[in-house]
């Protein structure tokens, strides 16, 4: 029950002088309610959302005579401006006489904290202690530092690396040099070190991680890794999903950065399906997220010269493009997903005025759940890592609007339990390494965090030694990424060129644009098929015949901001889920794109591979997870992250 109070105390404050509280945690929220001086009527930051709190320490006074231990709890609640703002709340239990005492319950508190935040089920009459949480998982960040507007790095040293180390996660961390690299980097990566590869950037990151996998002997068991998104690139589609599954109001910039690392510091991931696509000269590659033909790929790549706007750039693309609008003629066929019903949106059906073959289900758009009622999350694990003080240094250049570290009070408190000197090495925090535990804000010491951005390392990040690749081997940044090698059969579809099998869908004609989404995300801030769930197996496919006039795919596109376009009526505007498709363009020239990067021009192919990946979601709000995904069976579940793993 989410009311349900599991552990209920009083505390005092930090410095000892302040108001007295008690504390009431449920499975959902944090309650403080003021004791002293005086009882507040209306408690200001009374309730404190778990789906808001990155993570929570023990800590002891510096001063030998304080008996007492402090509870700190690492928040990002939102601002009046409604941006999220980081707010250290410290509590000092005092109760006792003895310092053993109070830091026993003190230590219980985070305890629980703790195995709330990650999912992990807390015993009904067992003692809850420390070893109740398993090891802390660790991730393997790759920064592309000229992804978005190029803050990628700032952000992810600012923001990222202080709250995933208040959260109590190891990490070692790899800024890529080019295009590709990260791709090279995991196809010589030792696995089983590793629970989960994050990427800081945009998704074209991701997509180079996730076909890097593919690309491996052992593919089978390389692509089933956790992989994660923490967004810092000028799109960010995949991240704009994760953020609706984790039941936060839709957010871009630095707010989505932070909520998707809120989201990834509780562990817990979802099915992740890959859309396997075979090009004209029968490359193949892995799409995480959408094919585009027409005016999305059009605004996406032309766009790109834009770059230092961010994702500014999308909507200067957009008026640019509706100024010249083009029409291409093309075929585009597609294996219906069936029965239709059991995959289609979970309202009841609007059939778009268009011809029968032309499957038109509109999908509803979600609805937006609570970003309070998040459920109990998934197994994951805790300790070590850099962390930044209350003055965690910032560079003259560093992004101006970081959060202001919180002030408990002069700097009289240290972590516990006390940390040894020195600092952990730059951008790597060495899984199980004491020395990458260093003290958390609340007016403690600061650690040494990273100041620089740090010098890539040049062997794949593990805690051993890895085989470096050889930078002359590798691809010219200009040259299209290389095909994947291994994977899954596409076992729906017969060769490109040959006649398609009977049950298919033609639709024929001149197109303004053609897009197979899997997730719900155009970008952060466009929901293209708002019915479409992490592992629902299906390939949406949208579509706006030629004829539509200006206006109406202006419309169109403002009205996707909140994935309201289906409703708008639009005679052009079609839908069909579907488990394959081909697209086979009847211009000379055009441009295509797999997952916002260009690709070769000409006929394409692609089927979805349900479930094949794992992505870090976090924990999922109630209510996001629609119908349709029960098809594939136990891999549809909430997917932990790795935790088990020596
Ligand atoms: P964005 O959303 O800003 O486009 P992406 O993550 O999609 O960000 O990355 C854009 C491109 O940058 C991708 O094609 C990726 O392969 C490439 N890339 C990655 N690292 C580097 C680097 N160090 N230098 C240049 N390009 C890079
Ligand atoms: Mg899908």
């Amino acid at each position: 029950m989410a009311g349900t109070p599991l552990l209920h105390g009083e505390f005092g404050s930090y410095p000892a002088r302040g108001p007295r509280f008690a504390l009431t945690l449920t499975p959902v929220a944090l309650h403080v309610q003021r004791l002293r001086p005086r009882p507040e009527a209306w408690p200001q930051g009374g309730l404190v959302p778990l789906a808001e709190v990155s993570g929570c320490r023990t800590l002891r006074s510096c001063s030998p005579n304080d008996s007492a231990a402090y509870l700190c709890v690492y928040t990002y609640p939102r601002g009046r401006r409604g941006g999220r703002r980081r707010a250290a709340r410290t509590f000092r239990a005092d109760r006792a006489p003895d310092y053993k005492e109070n830091h026993a319950e003190a230590q219980r508190w985070a305890t629980a904290l703790t195995c709330l935040l990650r999912g992990v089920p807390l015993p009904g009459d067992l003692e809850i202690t420390p070893e109740l949480l398993p090891r802390p998982p660790r991730l393997l960040l790759l920064v592309n530092p000229f992804g978005g507007r190029g803050l990628a790095w700032q952000w992810c040293k600012n923001h990222v690396l202080p709250m995933i180390s208040e959260a109590g996660l190891s990490f070692n961390l790899i800024q890529t040099e080019r295009q590709n690299h990260a791709r090279e980097l995991v196809q010589g990566l030792r696995l089983n070190e590793w629970d989960g590869i994050v990427t800081v950037s945009g998704d074209g990151l991701l997509y180079e991680v996730v076909n890097g996998l593919l690309d491996r002997p052992d593919w089978e068991e390389a692509v089933k890794i956790p992989v994660g998104v923490l967004p810092c690139g000028s799109g960010n589609a995949l991240a704009g999903a994760i953020n609706q599954h984790g039941g936060f109001e839709p957010a871009i910039g630095l707010d989505l950065l932070l909520n998707c690392s809120l989201l990834m510091c509780r562990g817990g991931g979802s099915p992740l399906d890959l859309l396997s696509v075979t090009l004209a000269s029968g490359a193949r590659c892995f799409s995480l997220l959408s094919v585009a033909w027409g005016f999305v790929s059009d605004v996406d790549i032309q766009s790109e010269r834009f770059r230092v706007l961010g994702p500014a750039r999308f909507t200067l693309g957009t008026v640019l493009r509706l100024a010249s609008l083009h029409v291409y003629p093309g075929r585009l066929s597609y294996l219906p997903a069936s029965p239709p019903a059991s995959n289609g949106p979970p309202a009841a059906p609007q059939p778009l005025p268009r011809a029968a073959s032309e499957l038109a289900l509109a999908p509803a758009p979600a609805s937006a759940p609570s970003p309070e009622t998040h459920s109990p999350l998934h197994r994951s694990v805790s300790d070590l890592p850099l962390a930044r003080g209350p003055d965690f240094p910032r560079g003259p250049q560093e992004d101006p609007s970081p959060s202001p570290p919180p002030s408990p009070g002069p700097c009289l408190l240290s972590p516990d339990p006390p940390l040894p000197p020195g600092p952990p090495s730059l951008g790597h925090s060495p899984p199980g390494s004491p020395a990458s535990q260093t003290g958390a804000s609340c007016g403690l010491p600061p650690s040494e965090g990273p100041r620089e951005p740090p010098a890539p390392m040049k062997a794949p990040a593990s805690p051993d030694t890895q085989t470096s690749p050889d930078p002359a081997a590798s691809p010219d940044s200009e040259s299209p990424a290389p095909g994947t090698l291994h994977g899954p059969k596409d076992d729906l579809l017969p060769p490109l060129g040959s006649p398609l099998p009977p049950g298919w869908v033609t639709l024929e004609g001149d197109f303004v644009l053609i897009l197979a989404q899997s997730p719900s995300h155009l970008c952060a801030d466009l929901v293209a098929v708002p019915n479409a769930r992490f592992g629902d197996g299906l390939v949406h496919l949208c579509w706006v015949r030629g004829g539509v006039s200006r206006a109406s795919l202006l419309r169109l596109f403002l009205a996707m901001e909140k994935g309201g376009h289906f409703g708008l009526g639009c005679p052009q505007l079609g839908y069909a889920t579907a488990r394959a498709f081909r697209l086979e363009p009847l211009t000379r020239h055009g441009i295509l794109t797999v997952d916002g990067e260009q690709v070769e021009y000409g006929p394409l192919q692609a089927q979805i591979h349900p479930g094949l990946g794992t992505l870090l979601t976090g924990p999922e709000a109630p209510g996001s997870q629609l119908a349709g995904g029960e098809a594939w069976g136990p891999k549809c579940g909430p997917v932990p992250w790795g935790g088990g793993k020596v």
